[in-house]
């Protein structure tokens, strides 16, 4: 028992099973649905079990975000048993069942390919990433091909213990994030695990286990070939969980930022001018802030912020310095957001605000007459002017224009018409930055 609380030494699964008595997982706090979910498959025979980051959650106190159950029922054997259930994934064949917005989701237990065992074919690509992911298996399977020790643990509905396999009860009471086998393997298989050592440090507070940090430093350039898509998604958990400033400060750390935004991190690494670091931090802690609040944040806003410093750069080049204002201005979105989506894809619902937000900074320029009060109606002025804020705060020269909105806005509407078209010769002092 000794050697597994010592975290310096390679993980060495050791299988236990600790008894109710001896964890503080209470039924009170599980979703009556999972509950629901885990009882039916139950009582048909199954083997039926809570698994992953409910688990993890619940012994460390937090509320879980979502339950999920694995269980030894094949997907259409799930499905025969629930009405409310659908069953999706090409890759591997999951069961939804659905309780109005509430979505429990249900896999059958399965196995790791051994991409060094030649006797199965796995599908690898040059990079040694698993390509494809669906031959069933036993529990413990399941267990060793789950990411970190903390997250294969499992809660057995038949007698509410707790079935560890790979010592992930120990790292959880040491406060350890320790990927299972051998790790440099593992981030090969999916990078994205690299992803979430962040987010799970971040979230949790947890430290990584030597042997799980050492590649880590090594293996950022593999994130090159993971989908784009699936890169933003787990962005959004990253930067959109609480914890954005610290996850973006991870990142930077280990060498894993450069390759999600390769511009960005030019910007970054550019020492006479802090603008960017700067502007990115107040709105990590913002959307941070705003999330302890409950208030709404949107990847709109987060993009345009993590690509305003490769926007203003590219602004700066020759060829867009001859054009047109806002020509220049769309051409260099397009051509940043090209550039972009080859390593975390924007999806369009959220690039076209984004552009709108940028595109706007412009228009608080002109304080005076019917365009200006026109501005504030705008759908996207708060947003814009949310960012101006930010500018500001970032020690671009827009202070005093943004404090100039600021005021604008408490005025009742026969002062702020008075102040809109008294203001016609206002300084240009604060010249917008997205021009040029
Ligand atoms: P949270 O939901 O709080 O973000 P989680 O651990 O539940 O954390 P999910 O993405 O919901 O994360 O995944 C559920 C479980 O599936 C994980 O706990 C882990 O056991 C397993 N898992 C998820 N992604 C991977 C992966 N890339 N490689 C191996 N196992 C994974
Ligand atoms: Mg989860």
């Amino acid at each position: 028992m000794s050697d597994r609380l010592d975290i310096d030494s390679p993980q060495i699964p050791l299988f236990q099973v600790i008894p109710r008595s001896e964890h503080t997982i209470s039924r009170r706090l599980i979703s009556p649905r999972a509950l629901k979910v885990l009882y039916r498959l139950h009582e048909s025979g199954f083997r039926a079990c809570l698994v992953g980051g409910g688990v993890r959650d619940l012994l460390l106190g937090l509320e879980p975000k979502d339950f999920d159950v694995a269980t030894d029922a094949r997907p259409e054997e799930v499905r025969r048993l629930f009405r409310n259930c659908r069953l999706i994934g090409r890759r591997f064949r999951l069961a939804h069942i659905h309780f109005g917005s509430e979505i429990i989701e249900v896999a059958t237990f399965r196995a790791q390919q051994d991409p060094d065992d030649a006797e199965v074919s796995v599908e690898l690509d040059d990079y040694g990433r698993i390509l494809s992911d669906n031959i069933f298996g036993s529990i413990e399977d399941d267990a060793l091909r789950r990411d970190f020790t903390i997250n294969a643990l499992y809660y057995d509905i038949a007698d509410f213990s707790v079935w560890d396999y790979a010592s992930g009860m120990a790292d959880l009471q040491a406060g350890v994030l320790r990927l299972i086998g051998d790790p440099e393997q593992r981030y090969r298989e999916d990078p994205v695990r690299m992803l979430r050592a962040v987010r799970f440090m971040a979230k949790l507070g947890f430290r990584l286990a030597p042997e799980t940090e050492a590649p880590l430093h090594q293996l950022g350039h593999l994130l090159l070939q993971a989908p784009p898509a699936r890169l933003f998604d787990e962005l959004l958990k990253l930067f959109m969980g609480g914890q954005a400033v610290q996850c973006f400060e991870l990142l930077r750390l280990f060498g894993l930022f450069r390759y999600l935004f390769p511009a960005t991190d030019r910007c970054l690494r550019n020492e006479y001018y802090s603008a960017p670091r700067h502007l990115l931090i107040h709105a990590f802690a913002n959307t941070d802030q705003r999330i302890a609040e409950g208030r709404p944040i949107t990847p709109a806003f987060l993009y345009a912020t993590l690509l305003w410093g490769p926007l203003q750069s590219l602004l700066q080049q020759s060829a867009f310095q001859a054009m047109p204002r806002g020509e220049a201005l769309q051409k260099a979105c397009d051509e940043l957001i090209r550039h972009q989506n080859r390593h975390t894809a924007l999806p369009r619902r959220y690039a076209l605000p984004m552009r709108e937000i940028w595109a706007l900074q412009n228009r608080f320029e002109r304080r005076s007459g019917k365009r200006a009060l026109a501005f504030m109606q705008h759908p996207r002025f708060r947003a814009a002017y949310d960012f101006l804020l930010l500018r500001a705060a970032a020690g671009e020269p827009v202070a005093e224009l943004a404090e100039w909105w600021t005021m604008v806005q408490q005025l009742d509407d026969s002062a702020r018409r008075q102040a809109l078209s008294i203001n016609t010769d206002q300084p240009r002092q604060a010249k917008v930055a997205a021009n040029r």
